[in-house]
């Protein structure tokens, strides 16, 4: 069942989950309403409040009782770049200094620096677009951004997976919206043969526009978007692409530039391209890149290009200093040591868990890597478990998935270490066998 895109769950009744941790036996109701919009939660697994976060990836957590410095296994900082930087961070201080944290005016009305004309012609040559414009959030991004590209009379087909701003985009945009099981492109040309099928008269094409959606690597599931095939599809169909890069761009690709890089797509052939910039860079923001007409376009009809505060000049900073940075204009090799690292890291951390006999989602060389616990009473305990032993990870549980199939969400970093990583292996470990959600036999060790 498709619980995001189904617009009938729109009501109000609130939703009930009785969450016994099977750990504790202590029964925790986690209510939330048909939103996803969470009323009480568990106290263990969520919301733990962060002291402060430090140059290696590590961060302390300070809790009621103790304070606990913990290995970061939870965190988007793909390149490490979220941390004090040899060249980033003195640049970031410099405009900090020269404009303030905020604009405090729109983008229109005094809200333009030199640092976000400089931003968005960085990100439109390095995505591989001839324009660019951000935002100040990534969120905002997809669901501001798609109810002005299409609306009544339109068609969104988003793959079922897609994050909760592109279902919230599309849902605001008055489009219909079809949904395509999850990167699956047979599916995605069945969709498009039914709707375009559907049209009076049936030779006539009855959409006035349709934009397929999907994520480059999509976020709780690790994997990697069939993207050459869905491009094919909708070449054929002559339906629009819209790629969300949020988990992709800067941390795969051979110069970082995202998943058309990694599967040798031409970015001529997505037509909208949009990411943010809170995980591979980071930072905060979101951006869109595609076509001058289409940048030029948005950034005179988008209420969220138009009515709301520039993105902050020190975070757009963050970003052009890690750009420079991956591309190796700070004169330096870090860019392309960062880049081998993540995807050294990343295959390194799977391929060994699955070893151990834990059921991993995703791809190879994506940073996102789900460890499958199912049951949602499992989540307390694994999380709790991990953080005595000072390894810090992220549970995800229904809504953001379907709810018999919670997991702990596994980011590796280009800043773990290979030491940090044998040390989280040994910790999942122990836990795993304690909690029981190792469903395979493991692989015997080499001698
Ligand atoms: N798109 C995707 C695929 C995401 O996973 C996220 C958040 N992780 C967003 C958009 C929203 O981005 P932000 O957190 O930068 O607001």
């Amino acid at each position: 069942f498709d619980w995001w895109h189904a617009s009938n769950l729109q009501g109000y009744a609130p939703i009930c989950l009785g969450l016994e941790d099977f750990y504790t036996r202590r029964l925790y109701l986690r209510i939330q309403d048909c939103f996803g919009r969470p009323i009480s939660s568990a106290p263990d697994a969520w919301f733990h409040v962060v002291e402060r976060y430090s140059n290696d990836n590590n961060k302390t957590l300070k809790r009621t009782d103790k304070i606990n410095r913990c290995l970061n296994l939870g965190s988007y900082n793909y390149l490490g770049f979220a941390a004090s930087d040899e060249y980033c961070t003195p640049r970031v201080i410099d405009s900090l200094n020269k404009f303030s944290a905020s604009t405090c005016s729109t983008r229109v009305d005094g809200g333009t620096t030199i640092v976000h004309k400089e931003l968005e012609e960085r990100v439109a040559n390095f995505v591989g677009k001839p324009a660019a414009i951000v935002f100040g959030m990534g969120y905002v991004t997809n669901s501001a951004v798609l109810p002005v590209l299409i609306g009544k009379g339109g068609l969104i087909i988003s793959d079922s997976l897609n994050h909760n701003s592109i279902v919230n985009g599309a849902r605001g945009s008055g489009a219909t919206v079809r949904v395509f099981q999850h990167n699956t492109p047979s599916h995605l040309e069945k969709v498009l043969r039914e709707q375009i099928a559907e049209g009076q008269p049936r030779t006539h094409r009855p959409w006035k526009k349709i934009i397929v959606v999907v994520e480059g690597i999509y976020s709780m599931e690790g994997e990697i978007c069939k993207l050459p095939e869905i491009v094919a599809i909708c070449k054929k169909y002559k339906a629009y692409v819209y790629l969300d890069e949020a988990h992709s761009i800067g941390a795969v690709g051979k110069t970082g530039r995202g998943v058309c890089e990694l599967l040798g797509v031409d970015t001529t052939d997505v037509d909208i391209m949009m990411g943010t910039f809170t995980k591979s860079f980071g930072s905060c923001g979101g951006y869109i890149a595609g076509s001058k007409e289409l940048i030029q376009y948005l950034k005179f009809t988008c209420p969220a290009h138009l009515y709301a505060t520039a993105i902050s000049p020190p975070a757009a900073q963050q970003i052009i200093s890690s750009i420079k940075v991956i591309l190796g204009e700070d004169g330096s090799s870090r860019g392309a040591q960062k880049l081998a690292r993540i995807r050294e890291n990343s295959n390194f951390f799977r391929s060994e868990l699955q070893k151990m006999g834990f059921e991993v989602l995703g791809d190879n060389d994506s940073p996102v890597m789900p460890i499958m616990l199912y049951n949602p009473a499992k989540i307390p305990a694994f999380s709790r478990e991990c953080l005595k032993q000072n390894v810090a990870v992220v549970t995800v549980a229904f809504p953001a998935t379907p709810l018999l199939l919670a997991r702990a969400r596994i980011c590796i970093s280009a800043s773990h270490t290979k030491e940090d990583l044998i040390k989280a292996l040994e910790v999942i470990s122990q836990v795993g066998d304690l909690v029981g959600i190792k469903y395979f036999p493991a692989e015997p060790k080499k001698q």
